[in-house]
């Protein structure tokens, strides 16, 4: 059976690229993001920048990052962080990388983002993780990733390098990632104030009950 062709999934990817790119979180061909299609992982190219990009240029891969078709683009430098992290969950369906400036600028720090606002919830754990530094686009970079989101975080930085985020489906993914960096942005504008109050566990616990039936039924 012929891999699928994932056309409207092109467009949704050109689509989120965009949007990241105007939100602020990437620039120029910072940045990558993927979708998942059947046994199959849709990424974006290396190396052109989202408003250059057309539904045409996203890579089809198999789950061990081989392109399934002649005359692809080369996929994204990080596309092992992408397979590793669609092999480890297969709840994933959409991954967000970024290197978005508040985000980053925390991971330089390396250590974990406390509960300083209820927003930590929906990251699937009590605080936002930090992955270990490892060179881009290694395998030990896909193997921190997924060892600091574990089987249900849904967001993380990476030392010395950036953020991802993964959900269900695309816009969802950049949800998170717009959080991830607000929340970054947060913290470090209250620790200027001052010693930032990090909510408890059992309050982080609370939230993510309550967010589980967040928004309209
Ligand atoms: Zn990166």
């Amino acid at each position: 059976m012929s891999p699928p062709d994932g056309s409207t999934a092109r467009h949704d990817l050109v689509e989120a690229a965009r949007r990241l790119d105007a939100t602020g979180l990437n620039q120029n061909s910072s940045g990558n993001l993927s979708v998942r299609v059947g046994d199959h992982l849709l990424v974006t190219p290396s190396g052109i920048p989202a408003d250059e990009m057309d539904p045409a240029d996203q890579v089809l891969v198999d789950l061990d990052g081989r392109p399934v078709r002649d005359g692809q683009r080369a996929p994204t430098s990080e596309w092992r962080l992408h397979v590793g992290l669609a092999r480890a969950r297969p709840d994933i369906g959409a991954i967000v990388h970024t290197h978005s400036p508040e985000a980053t600028a925390a991971a330089v720090v390396g250590r974990p983002v406390p509960a300083v606002h209820y927003v930590v919830a929906r990251f699937g754990g009590t605080v936002l993780p930090c992955a270990p530094y490892a060179t881009y686009g290694s395998d030990e970079l896909a193997q921190h990733v997924v060892a600091a989101l574990g089987p249900a975080g849904t967001a993380c930085l990476m030392a010395n390098h950036g953020a991802i985020a993964v959900a269900g489906g695309l816009n969802a993914a950049v949800a998170l990632a717009l959080d991830v960096e607000w929340l970054c942005g947060v913290h470090r504008r209250a620790r200027g104030l001052g010693e930032p109050t990090v909510l408890t566990d059992a309050e982080i616990g609370r939230v993510a009950d309550r967010l589980r039936s967040y928004g309209q039924p």
